[in-house]
């Protein structure tokens, strides 16, 4: 009996440690195979394609955002995502006004006793506000007036209705002026103060000789407006007095006559500069290395007109937002869904050099091809969307337009995860911004995923809406939670480089990029296998998804 007894302890305490083991080995579910389809090396093929220079920066809208989303949407393609635009699309377009500063029809005339000379936009000047500006012309070498700090430019010469010249330049390093911002200021300020007409600014001899070996001229970038305003949008970004659309077909036209800005303002090259002052460009060098060396170059009078004429004009435009859907595998929670998103735009050109924003967010951006590629080996049995914003550098442009024109019901949508900027800084940290805001289950999906794989720090200092960068504002998560949506934007952090054309894919780190990604699709497998759609249980104003939590003060 006590042998049996004995035995059958035995036999408990056997099967006791057997489902001690099944509980541990379900706690430590094993990764998902699929998760090491995302790798490095496929991070750093898609970020090669995209954040070059021959991508010039993916502006809004450009022809390099277009040859992007023309990319993502065939990688996204050939990893089996379907388009869900009506129509069977890829592409949600979004139509915007276009305005550029007219080659063909803009003009800087200088005019002497002796006759004319007329220099043409963009090879030699450079002027961004549509209007028409005349003046007699002043020089007031570096244009800094702050005469209890020892420097003044302007003294009492009369700037009334004059056109006035100045340097770019730079002062030297150690030099107090330099870093100087009210200083720096006055060389605007102090021109529209005293009421010139006109401020033409010579560009920097770094400027002048990247523009030489490229043999060309300034960049006219385009300026982009929205068509429409939209209820997510803060109220501080709807435009009081909108432009009336142009319609589609029709030839570019002027742009409709706005007040001309009280003081125009161009940037000349150093040919104009010359011909203007009557000097030779070796002694406009001589200016710049004065004042490079931290001296004053002494303004004059010049006996010449300046009259400068820069005409917009203004043309039908659109960018696209990439959207594609890997269908779910359960045949009732399919018609629910997960958004993944980034935004593909970046800022363009600047002053001739491609802002290539390999970590904004060339990193977000490929990031999502990767998850493509692991979604077509393992899908979770809600539908995920992954969507490509444009437009997010000019201010949330695609993601506004994307919950206000959605393709699939809003009510539908479980929660929305973020990638913005994923590849820069301490390896072993992230910020999670917004991950508690409207669902406690989404921060803590990723606080599960993050202990079962990629034990990362997670800093939530930027999930403070009352933070001075306001960041919890400032990426596509947010109109998503405007919308009642749970929302997190996961994220890396700023570096010296943001927003610089140092953002380059040399200083992106590959492997901190890889761990974030699997991550985000360990996320995504596991809210898109949830029962339910996340629970609203994180704010008492927010208890249903739709259009009518726009209203909600709280979510602002
Ligand atoms: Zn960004």
């Amino acid at each position: 009996m006590a042998l049996r007894k004995s035995a059958s302890q035995c036999l408990l305490a056997f099967l006791l440690l057997c489902t001690a083991i099944t509980t541990d080995a379900r706690q430590d579910a094993p990764l998902p195979k699929a998760m090491s389809l995302i790798t490095e090396e496929g991070l750093r093929f898609h970020l090669n394609v995209i954040a070059n220079d021959e991508t010039e920066g993916r502006n809004t809208p450009s022809a390099g955002v277009n040859i992007v989303s023309r990319y993502l949407a065939t990688v996204a393609e050939q990893s089996g995502l379907k388009p869900i635009v009506p129509g069977g699309s890829y592409f949600q377009n979004i139509p915007m006004d276009v305005t550029l500063v007219s080659e063909s029809r803009s003009r800087l005339r200088i005019l002497s006793q002796t006759g004319e000379s007329v220099f043409y936009c963009p090879q030699s000047f450079l002027g961004t506000t549509a209007g028409a500006w005349a003046g007699e012309v002043v020089f007031v070498g570096y244009g800094l007036s702050v005469p209890d700090k020892g420097w003044d430019d302007y003294g009492k010469v009369e700037l009334a209705g004059r056109s006035v010249i100045m340097l770019e330049g730079q002062l030297p390093e150690g030099n107090p002026l330099r870093a100087d911002r009210a200083a720096l200021a006055t060389r605007t300020s102090t021109p529209r103060s005293k009421g010139a007409a006109l401020v033409l600014t010579v560009i920097s001899p770094e400027r002048e000789k990247e523009m030489a070996a490229r043999g060309a001229g300034f960049q006219i970038t385009p300026r982009a407006t929205l068509l429409s305003t939209f209820p997510t949008q803060n109220q501080a970004r709807i435009s009081a007095n909108p432009q009336p659309p142009a319609r589609s077909g029709q030839p570019p036209q002027q742009a409709a006559a706005r007040p001309a800005a009280p003081v125009g303002t161009a940037e000349i090259r150093h040919e104009v500069a010359a011909a203007i002052l009557g000097i030779s460009k070796e002694e406009l060098d001589e200016m710049f290395a004065t004042i490079a060396s931290g001296k004053q170059v002494p303004g004059k009078a010049v006996n010449k007109r300046a009259e400068l004429s820069v005409i917009t004009e203004r043309r039908p435009g659109s960018s696209p937002n990439v959207l594609a859907v890997m269908e779910g595998s359960d045949p009732v929670l399919r018609s629910e869904y997960v958004v993944v998103s980034s935004h593909h735009d970046h800022l363009g050109m600047r002053n001739g050099r491609a802002m290539n924003g390999a970590d904004d967010n060339g990193s977000g951006t490929v990031g999502m091809l990767e998850i493509a590629k692991a979604l077509a080996a393992a899908k979770p049995k809600r539908s995920v969307i992954l969507a490509w914003f444009t437009g997010e550098e000019k201010g949330l442009w695609g993601s506004h337009y994307f919950v206000n024109n959605c393709p699939v019901p809003l009510e539908k949508i479980s929660a929305s995860l973020n990638l913005d900027m994923i590849s820069r800084n301490d390896p072993k940290s992230l910020f999670l911004i917004a991950s508690d805001n409207l669902s406690k289950e989404l921060d803590a999906s990723i606080r599960a995923m993050n202990d079962s794989y990629s034990k990362l720090t997670f800093d939530y200092v930027y999930n403070n809406r009352a933070h001075p960068d306001r960041f919890y504002y400032r990426s596509d998560q947010y109109p998503f939670i405007r919308m009642g949506i749970p929302g997190v934007w996961i994220f890396c952090g700023t570096t010296p480089d943001y927003h610089t054309p140092n953002d380059v894919i040399a200083r992106v780190d590959f492997k901190k990029m890889e761990k974030v990604t699997r991550m985000i699709y360990l996320v995504t497998l596991d809210i898109g296998n949830k029962p339910a759609l996340l629970k609203l249980d994180a704010n008492p104003e927010v208890t249903t998804r739709g259009k009518h939590n726009t209203a909600v003060d709280s979510i602002r």
